[in-house]
């Protein structure tokens, strides 16, 4: 391998989880696949082909830099919609190209009009309505003006949806919130109904709605961590084992992050290892270095805490996590030489793996923020298996 690490993304674990969806979901619900945060690490170049070759043809990204990428990697059938950033010549980009954008405040959509105007091209958009997580969203003062001008601009707007955010759906204790913003969705429902417009969908969930609260699924759903093969949260993966009376995961993480033993090392008892005093060797060790640090998105939390795999045993990080070197206890395993495979995330097949989870964990992190950290710089390379 050319660079220190790779980044390796399974064909395979994509259609096992897109089929567990399909499963879950009426035929006539459709996946958008979630790629905000580089496709949550995994690569928007690497991941968008993939997905599409999986049957994916709709995407949503959060800013219009990720519109621009993904778009350079689709294809002609390929939709997008933007869930966040984008104004000024990008917004123009957008509606040229029949990008759909959300639509959430009255600024917003006076600016779209005016570019639509101005291309002579409808806009294609979703309006999202302010239902309780008060981030974005048109909310009831607004809305009256806000379908006036819709109604005053006919012809110059496709409403292609009306849509929500969920504020927290991968938790029981969120329950009664959701609830309430579902029902509030189903009265801007009847709003927009009552105009005699049709919009094409209606679109409330995340991956944990989905898995949790089948009212939300309407008839497309946002799925962004799901795809990846992860849970949203621990207590969505107990709560669904449960209900189905299952106990293996039916999703399968896509990714794996691997690098190379650079160089072995003896310590001797008594000595310290790396930078200060963080870590004493109690007895002599055998050391492994590996080209990967804090620079690279592994944590420096992860210093005398992160654990390793190697020829299918986990081993312990030593000492502070640099820049871009950490070392790893190989003591315990007499076979481990210079340039064997060291797995950071994921593991061989049915060996000892290092989830991202438990990672997150020692990290502090979830799994979200573990995965988007995960740099733009490492080489990403898909695997049929
Ligand atoms: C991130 C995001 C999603 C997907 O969330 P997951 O929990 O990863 O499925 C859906 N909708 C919006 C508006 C989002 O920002």
């Amino acid at each position: 391998m050319q660079s220190s690490s790779q980044i390796t993304i399974s064909k395979a674990a994509l259609e096992i989880n897109l089929n567990f969806m399909r499963s879950i979901l009426r035929k006539d619900v459709e996946i958008v696949s979630v790629i905000k945060g580089n496709a949550y690490g995994h690569g928007i170049e690497a991941f968008v082909p993939l997905a599409i070759s999986a049957g994916i043809n709709h995407f949503a990204v959060y800013s219009v830099q990720e519109a621009y990428r993904a778009h350079a990697v689709a294809n002609e059938h390929t939709e997008f919609m933007i869930m966040g950033y984008v104004e000024g010549s990008a917004l123009k980009w957008a509606i040229a190209n029949q990008i759909s954008f959300f639509i959430f405040d009255v600024d917003r959509l006076k600016e779209a009009i005016g570019y639509s105007k101005e291309l002579g091209v409808p806009a294609k958009v979703h309006l999202e309505v302010e239902t309780g997580l008060n981030r974005t969203g048109i909310d009831e003062a607004n809305m009256l003006e806000a379908l006036e001008i819709i109604e005053a601009n006919n012809g110059d707007l496709e409403i292609l949806g009306v849509c929500t955010h969920l504020a927290g759906a991968e938790s029981i204790a969120n329950d009664a919130r959701i609830k309430q913003q579902l029902r509030r969705f189903n009265q801007y429902k009847s709003q927009i109904l009552a105009k005699g417009w049709e919009p094409k969908y209606w679109h409330t969930a995340c991956s944990a709605a989905l898995l949790s609260y089948p009212k939300s699924r309407m008839n497309l759903v946002r799925v962004g961590i799901l795809q990846y093969g992860f849970w949203p949260s621990q207590e969505t993966f107990i709560q669904y084992l449960t209900s189905k009376k299952i106990n293996s995961d039916p999703l399968k993480r896509l990714i794996a992050w691997k690098t190379k033993i650079m160089s072995i090392k003896q310590v001797n008892q008594g000595e310290f290892i790396g930078y200060g005093t963080s870590f004493l060797a109690a007895k002599n060790m055998r050391i492994g270095i590996i080209p990967v640090g804090y620079a690279d998105g592994y944590s420096r939390n992860l210093s005398n805490y992160g654990r390793v795999v190697v020829n299918g045993v986990r081993l312990p990080v030593v000492g502070l996590v640099n820049m871009n070197t950490l070392m790893i206890d190989i003591s315990e395993v007499e076979d481990v030489k210079n340039g064997d495979t060291v797995y950071l995330i994921g593991g061989q097949e049915g060996e000892i793996n290092i989830s991202v989870a438990s990672f997150g964990e020692l990290s502090n992190q979830l799994n979200y923020e573990l995965l988007t950290r995960l740099p733009h710089h490492i080489p990403r390379l898909i695997q049929n298996n």
